[in-house]
């Protein structure tokens, strides 16, 4: 269980990718091997939401000459459910692929899964049936699950309108965590390279601020991939309740001291996590047994809104309604926020005084509130 971290930029990436994953052993080829992005929706790649094409591009280009038989592919988030292919073109990926695209949601199959909040799920044929998986996440917070890194990047498995049950089903920060490392447990990657060239904070996934820290992580091990992005962010991983979760199940270390680290391992200046963040004994204890109370909602800016409906159609719960815009039923919302990561124009944040007021109890410096 080894962490690689190199400089990078996107411009000069390919080299980079290159001597990253000749360090692993693999015989490519004749493999199918599925390269598989973060690309959340139709968001271009200067906006740091999806994985950028330039890594993408330099994977393929190397499975390519080592004879691999490669497909590139994801599900993106909430709102891209019937339009995989227009975020794929929109972001760039389509183009990176160089003619190995394919549209993952078009080849559906019922998966078991050992999960108390799924009796079966409809994933991309193509997961059980890559030779090899390469998961490409992007280096990101996530107002949910706090961070989306490797681990998370495995919910893009799921086809359509399960990934939104899903989030109805299990609808607190715990439970939803315990989701998510469900499917990641259906196939773990084999190899994760994640885009840190430029990274998002504070209001992840969608609508936070970009970083450059000019890094490529990778490993074999997606879980102690993950807990070295949190030791980036400045978080303990262990605060990430998804990466306790799959430490506790034994996926993966996330004692960062117990890590091989093969790469200088900094702590990005000036990171911010999301609002709903909430570190160490403190943290924890106000967001186990005071976070139902003060659970942070989504807020809408008028000044932003478009009036496109994307956070309307996504939410699973019908907890907003319309009137000439989103209205918020705060008592009907269980804060999965859907509809802030489906809106393509950045006008919704989060509200709530009180999670200021948890901020100053926890001397914890946070994102943005919109
Ligand atoms: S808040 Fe965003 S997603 Fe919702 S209607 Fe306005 S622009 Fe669209
Ligand atoms: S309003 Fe937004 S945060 Fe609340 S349940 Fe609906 S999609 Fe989730």
């Amino acid at each position: 269980m080894k962490v690689i971290i190199r400089k990078a930029t996107y411009e000069g990436v390919k080299p980079v990718i290159e001597k990253i994953l000749d360090a692993f052993p693999i015989e490519w080829e004749g493999k199918k091997v599925l390269v598989k992005p973060n690309i959340l929706g139709p968001w271009k790649a200067e906006k740091g939401v999806t994985t950028h094409p330039s890594v993408v591009g330099a994977i393929v280009g190397y499975l390519k000459d080592r004879g691999a038989v490669v497909w590139v592919g994801d599900n993106p988030g909430i709102l891209g459910y019937a339009d995989n292919e227009k975020s794929a073109r929109v972001s760039g990926i389509i183009g990176a692929a160089r003619g190995c695209y394919i549209n993952l949601g078009k080849d559906p199959v019922k998966a078991g899964i050992e999960s108390k909040y799924l009796n079966g799920i409809t994933i991309s044929r193509q997961i059980p049936e890559c030779d090899i998986l390469i998961s490409v996440p992007k280096f990101k917070t996530h107002a949910l699950t706090m961070i989306t890194g490797a681990v998370k990047n495995s919910y893009g498995f799921i086809i359509g309108a399960e990934k939104v049950l899903l989030h109805a089903k299990a609808a607190a920060l715990l439970k939803f965590s315990e989701a998510v490392v469900d499917i990641y447990q259906l196939r773990p990657p084999d190899i994760s390279v994640m885009d840190a060239i430029v990274c998002m904070d504070g209001k992840g996934p969608s609508g936070g601020g970009l970083i450059e820290a000019g890094k490529i992580l990778a490993s074999d091990n997606a879980v102690a991939l993950d807990a070295v992005m949190a030791s980036m962010m400045g978080v303990k991983p262990r605060d990430i309740p998804m990466l306790r979760i799959a430490g506790e199940r034994g996926l993966g270390e996330i004692d960062v001291s117990k890590i091989e680290i093969d790469g200088p391992l900094e702590v990005i200046d000036g990171f911010r996590m999301p609002q709903t963040f909430a570190g160490g004994i403190i943290g924890s204890l106000i967001n186990r047994f005071v976070f139902p109370l003060l659970r942070a909602k989504p807020a809408f800016d008028s000044r932003r809104c478009t009036k496109c409906r994307a956070c309307l159609e996504v939410c699973p719960v019908k907890a907003i309604s319309w009137d000439d815009g989103p209205v918020l039923d705060r008592r009907k919302c269980i804060s999965c926020f859907c509809c802030m990561e489906s809106c393509l124009f950045d006008a919704i944040g989060l509200g709530g005084f009180l999670y200021k007021l948890r901020d100053a109890l926890t001397g914890k410096i946070t994102g943005e509130t919109g």
